[in-house]
C-alpha cells in the first residue's frame, strides 16, 4: 500500500501470494481421477468458505509452479479457478467466456493434473471473460496471450475437459522432470549446475541458498550466485539463517518434495531435513569419491597433478562426503586446465550426472554403492599460505599451483616490494637447469617471459598480474620494467598473514 492508501499493483500481488502461501495447499488430483471428469456447478454465493477455497487452491498452484488451477482439480465440483501468469493472483468465480477471437495460437501446454505430459493445443489468442472476484464483485476482462490461454484451459477443467482431449500432439517428458526437487546450493559452481538442470527439464520447485553477504569493495550486501540465477529463472528462493529453520522444514514438506539436491550449499543439513524428501537426499560433489572429500576438491586435484577427476552423486549421510555412491562420471584434467576451466567443465558434467541420477531415482532403480573409506583423501580448504608459490618445489608442482589458483584467488610471489600474481607458467623443456637457488631469475626473454629456477627444473612465467593492475602477458610487462638475470623472486608469506 502506498502512503495515500492507493495500492501499488505489485505490492498487492505479493500480498495475495503471501496470504495464499500462509495456508496449507490442497492436494492436486491427477489423471485418471474421475473427479477431473465431472462438470462443476455454479457457486451460489461467494462466502468466506469460497474465498478460503480459492486461497488454498492458489497455495497449491504456487507451490507446484503452476499458472492456473481449477476447483475440479482439488476435488471441489464448483465453478471457480485461480490464475497468476506473473501479474498477480486472480480469482474467477462462475467465469463465462463472452467472446473469443477468431485468431488462434498453437502452443505446448502442461497441466498440474497431468504431470510429465505436454499437449499441443490451439486456442483463441484473445478472450473476453466475466466472473466474480474473491469478494463476489463482478468484473469483465479482455485477456490475451498466456492469460487468455490459462482462462480457456481452466474453463475446460470446469467442464471436465482435459488438455489431452484437445491436443493435436502429446509429448511425454522424461521421468526426472516430474520429480519435485528442492535444490540447496550457494557458489558459482552450484549456480551453473542449477542452470544445467533447468535446461535439461528439471525445474526445482524451491531453491535454498545462504543469506546475502557483504562482498566487494563497498561491502554491500550481495546475493549468492545461486540466488541470482534462481531468481532470474523465476524460481522461488529461500535464504534461511539456519537450514533447520522450522518454516523451511514446513515448506519442504508442504511441497511434497521427492528429492533434495545439495551442491556446495556450505552448511551441514540437519537429519530432520534429510528425512523429509520422499525418495532421497543427494549431494553432487566435484571429485571421484572417496578421493578428495572436503571443501576444495577441484583445487586439490590440480595441485596434486591428477590427470583425471570427475563428479559423484551420492546419497547424503551424516559424515561429510561419505555417503553411498549413486553415480560417477570421469572428467579428464587437461594439461592446460586451470581452476576456472575445470570448474566450469565439472559443473556441466555435474548437471548431466544429476539428471541421470534423478532419472534412476524416478524409475526406482537408483544404485547404491558404499565408498571405500580406506581409500579416502581429504581436500582441505585453501589457507592464505597456500596462495604463495614455493620455488623450492619441483617445476611441475609450481606450475600446478599456478593452475589450481587461477583465476582465483591467484598464485602469488614477491619481487622486492612488489607482489605478482602469476597467471600462467610453463615448465621449461630443457632437461637440466643450471644450479641456481630456487626463485632465481635464470633468463629474461622479451617475447616469452621470465625463467625462474625451482627446486628441480625451472618455469617460465608467461602471464602475470602486478599488484593493483590488470593481468598481462609477461612480454607486455617486460616492455615497461627491467627484470635482471640473478634477481630472486621470493615465496614468503607476508608477516601480516601470520607467519612472522
Ligand atoms: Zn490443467
Amino acid at each position: 500500500m502506498g502512503e495515500d492508501g492507493r495500492a501499488e499493483p505489485r505490492a498487492v500481488a505479493e500480498e495475495a501470494r503471501r496470504e495464499a502461501l500462509a495456508l496449507d495447499p490442497l492436494p492436486i488430483l491427477c489423471e485418471p481421477d474421475p473427479a477431473l471428469r465431472r462438470a462443476a456447478r455454479p457457486v451460489k454465493r461467494v462466502t468466506r468458505r469460497v474465498r478460503e477455497l480459492a486461497l488454498r487452491m492458489a497455495s497449491a498452484m504456487y507451490r507446484a509452479n503452476g499458472v492456473g488451477l481449477a476447483a475440479t482439480q482439488v476435488g471441489a465440483p464448483e465453478r471457480l479457478f485461480v490464475a497468476d501468469v506473473g501479474e498477480g493472483l486472480r480469482v474467477f468465480v462462475n467465469p463465462e467466456i463472452l467472446a473469443a477471437s477468431e485468431e488462434t495460437a498453437t502452443a505446448w501446454e502442461g497441466c498440474l493434473s497431468l504431470p510429465g505430459l505436454l499437449g499441443e493445443v490451439e486456442r483463441a489468442r484473445r478472450v473476453r471473460v466475466t466472473a466474480l472476484d474473491e469478494r463476489g464483485r463482478r468484473f469483465w476482462l479482455d485477456a490475451e496471450g498466456e492469460l487468455a490461454r490459462v482462462i480457456q484451459h481452466e474453463s475446460d477443467h470446469l467442464d471436465g475437459v482435459l488438455v489431452l482431449d484437445r491436443a493435436k500432439r502429446v509429448l511425454e517428458l522424461p521421468p526426472e522432470s516430474r520429480l519435485k526437487v528442492a535444490f540447496f546450493g550457494t557458489p558459482g559452481f552450484a549456480a551453473k549446475v542449477l542452470e544445467g538442470l533447468v535446461e535439461a527439464g528439471v525445474r526445482p520447485r524451491l531453491v535454498v541458498t545462504r543469506p546475502d553477504r557483504p562482498r566487494g569493495r563497498g561491502r554491500r550486501l550481495q546475493p549468492t550466485p545461486v540466488r541470482e540465477t534462481a531468481e532470474a529463472m523465476g524460481i522461488e528462493t529461500w535464504t534461511p539463517a539456519r537450514p533447520g529453520d522450522p518454516a523451511l522444514l514446513r515448506e519442504i514438506r508442504l511441497r511434497d518434495t521427492d528429492v533434495l539436491v545439495t551442491v556446495a550449499y556450505g552448511r551441514i543439513l540437519p537429519p530432520e531435513l534429510l528425512r523429509l524428501p520422499k525418495l532421497a537426499a543427494v549431494n553432487l560433489h566435484p571429485s571421484l569419491l572417496p578421493r578428495w572429500r572436503g571443501p576444495a576438491p577441484i583445487q586439490r586435484a590440480i595441485l596434486a597433478g591428477d590427470r583425471v577427476t570427475g563428479v559423484t552423486v551420492m546419497h547424503m549421510a551424516e559424515e561429510v562426503d561419505a555417503g553411498d555412491i549413486l553415480l560417477q562420471r570421469e572428467v579428464p584434467i587437461e594439461p592446460d586446465d586451470d581452476f576456472g576451466r575445470l570448474h566450469d567443465r565439472l559443473a556441466e558434467a555435474g548437471a548431466e550426472a544429476l539428471v541421470l541420477a534423478l532419472r534412476s531415482l524416478a524409475s526406482g532403480e537408483a544404485p547404491r554403492r558404499p565408498q571405500d573409506a580406506g581409500a579416502a583423501t581429504w581436500a582441505p580448504a585453501l589457507r592464505p599460505e597456500d596462495e604463495w608459490l614455493d620455488w623450492r618445489e619441483p617445476a611441475e608442482a609450481v606450475r600446478n599451483r599456478v593452475r589450481a589458483l587461477t583465476p582465483w584467488p591467484g598464485a602469488k610471489c614477491r619481487r622486492g616490494d612488489e607482489v605478482w600474481v602469476v597467471r600462467r607458467a610453463e615448465v621449461d623443456a630443457t632437461a637440466a637447469a643450471p644450479a641456481a637457488p630456487p626463485g632465481a631469475v635464470l633468463a629474461v626473454d622479451p617475447g616469452r617471459g621470465v625463467l625462474v629456477a625451482c627446486g628441480a627444473g625451472a618455469v617460465w612465467i608467461t602471464e602475470l598480474k602486478p599488484a593493483g593492475r590488470r593481468a598481462m602477458p609477461a612480454a607486455d610487462y617486460l616492455r615497461g620494467h627491467r627484470v635482471e638475470v640473478g634477481e630472486r623472486l621470493l615465496a614468503d608469506v607476508p608477516r601480516e598473514a601470520g607467519r612472522g
